[in-house]
């Protein structure tokens, strides 16, 4: 399979027995959801996945996910508030049990930021209010646009409203510190607004000790993101198309093309993107997803995203193996059409900083293409190579071989690849002779078949792909 799939962990998937199901059903990428959970769940979780991993023989990565500035209400007096349209009801940025005339706010400087007119959106945009006064201090006054159920600790999305909170907050500093100090792959921030986020976000993680730095993902949920998206996509390592909060934030009937536009992008720019939330969200309770959900996954694939998440319905859901077993069977038969494949053929290729390494795999690629090659096959350490040579999207099987065990971790995350370690530098011919005998032996491969092997010549030029061969497997031998 070349689609990878994402599941976020929670009480429905952090028993070893069924982590260890979803894995041999296909998950690549355990995602920890920082908006829940203390330290010390997330730490014996990681140890579950480690246990998984050694269990199945199968690496996966560990994405952690920062809460970021998400807004909520507070706690309410009973167990919920209901509301007519057209009631006022006051927010407050001072601690308060809720009640139908007033509720609390975690937003510190709420009642600055907010103006009349602006739209306030709660659980997932299902209450929207107006405002109609704001004190600019600690209280704004708001007027119900439709009427229904508001309840305890929801989300709220400021849709219009410059929203002044920092990109991480106190809590997203402690939870950055600990998960800086377990064995992390990538690092999602949540409610990026610019490249600015990122730049500071990876500052932070820079000048922490730890051997081996976790990549970033950014994840666009907020219209500023949208807008900044090149820049994003310049300063981050991927991007996750965060489909819940962005259509809140967003007109929902856009999301469909900013999720088209940005997979193209990122495939331009070698970023792998994820695409996530509700894909599957009918098996939280139910054993099939609805047709529309199908569809919503292959067209994911279609559209070309390295990988697809899975929110509740493996974190709470009843059937998390079930879903992963599904969805794959989905990946599966799309990628059985020959269209997903060489999509970046015939685009211009961009002068940038790598532009021999680019020029390199763009040639690879079209090789690998006219040959029908069985396999690509690269040495890299950086990992830029294997980054670049997956968003060309080949239908031959990517195999990436390196000596850092922690950068394999994180290609479970970029489509298509299929990692593996080698611990030596060698010349190119050696190399090159023990790489693809290693997946002549293990069946990737067979006797006769095309073969493209990419090196760095000499091989102690660590990082530069400057040399392109074609062969046919065993000739070497
Ligand atoms: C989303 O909003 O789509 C999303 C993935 O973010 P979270 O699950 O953190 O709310």
């Amino acid at each position: 399979m070349k689609t990878k799939i994402v599941a976020t962990l929670g009480p429905a998937s952090d028993d070893p027995e069924v982590l260890s199901e979803m894995i041999q059903a296909g998950v690549d990428v355990c995602r920890l959801n920082f908006s829940h959970g203390s330290h010390d769940y997330h730490k014996k979780v990681i140890e579950t996945i480690k246990k998984c991993e050694s269990n199945t023989g199968s690496s996966v990565a560990i994405l952690a996910d920062l809460q970021g500035p998400k807004i909520r209400l507070g706690d309410f007096e009973e167990p919920s508030i209901n509301l007519l349209p057209g009631d006022i009801i006051t927010f407050t940025t001072h601690i308060c049990k809720g009640t139908k005339e007033r509720v609390y706010i975690s937003y510190t400087s709420f009642a600055n930021d907010v103006k009349p007119g602006e739209t306030i959106l709660v659980d997932d945009g299902k209450m929207a209010f107006k405002v109609l006064k704001a004190n600019g201090v600690d209280e704004a006054i708001l007027e119900a646009v439709n009427g229904g159920v508001l309840m305890p600790r929801k989300g709220v999305n400021l849709p219009d409203t410059l929203i002044s909170l920092p990109s991480l907050t106190e809590k997203d500093l402690a939870d950055l510190s600990f998960i800086l100090d377990q064995d992390v792959h990538w690092i999602a921030l949540s409610f990026v607004r610019s490249a600015k986020d990122i730049i500071q976000l990876r500052e932070m993680i820079n000048s922490h000790p730890c051997e081996n730095k976790p990549l970033i993902v950014a994840k666009i949920e907020k219209p500023q993101a949208v807008k900044d998206i090149d820049a994003i996509i310049e300063a981050t390592d991927a991007i996750m198309i965060a489909r819940g909060d962005l259509g809140v934030e967003m007109p929902m009937q856009m999301v469909p093309m900013i999720q088209k536009k940005i997979i193209r992008k990122c495939q331009q720019a070698g970023k792998p993107v994820i695409v996530a939330t509700q894909m599957m969200e009918a098996m939280i309770d139910n054993i099939r997803p609805t047709r529309a959900e199908v569809s919503d996954v292959a067209n994911s694939v279609l559209d070309g995203a390295d990988a697809l998440m899975l929110s509740g319905e493996t974190s709470v859901g009843k059937y998390p193996v079930e879903t992963i077993a599904i969805m794959q069977r989905i990946i599966s038969q799309i990628e059985a059409d020959d269209s997903i494949y060489y999509t970046q053929r015939g685009h211009t290729l961009v002068q940038g900083k790598r532009f021999a390494t680019d020029a390199v795999l763009y040639n690879a690629i079209e090789l690998a293409s006219t040959a029908s090659a069985e396999a690509i096959v690269v040495v890299t350490h950086t990992g830029y190579s294997a980054f670049r040579l997956a968003s060309h999207r080949p239908k031959a099987g990517v195999y990436v071989f390196s000596n850092n065990n922690h950068l394999l971790h994180k290609f479970k995350l970029v489509w298509g690849i299929h990692g593996f370690y080698d611990a030596a530098i060698d010349d190119a011919e050696n190399l090159m002779r023990r790489v693809n005998t290693h997946l002549l032996n293990n069946n990737f491969i067979f006797e006769g078949q095309f073969i493209i092997n990419i090196l760095s010549t000499p091989a102690w030029k660590k990082g530069t792909s400057n040399t392109v061969r074609l062969g046919r497997v065993g000739e070497l031998r």
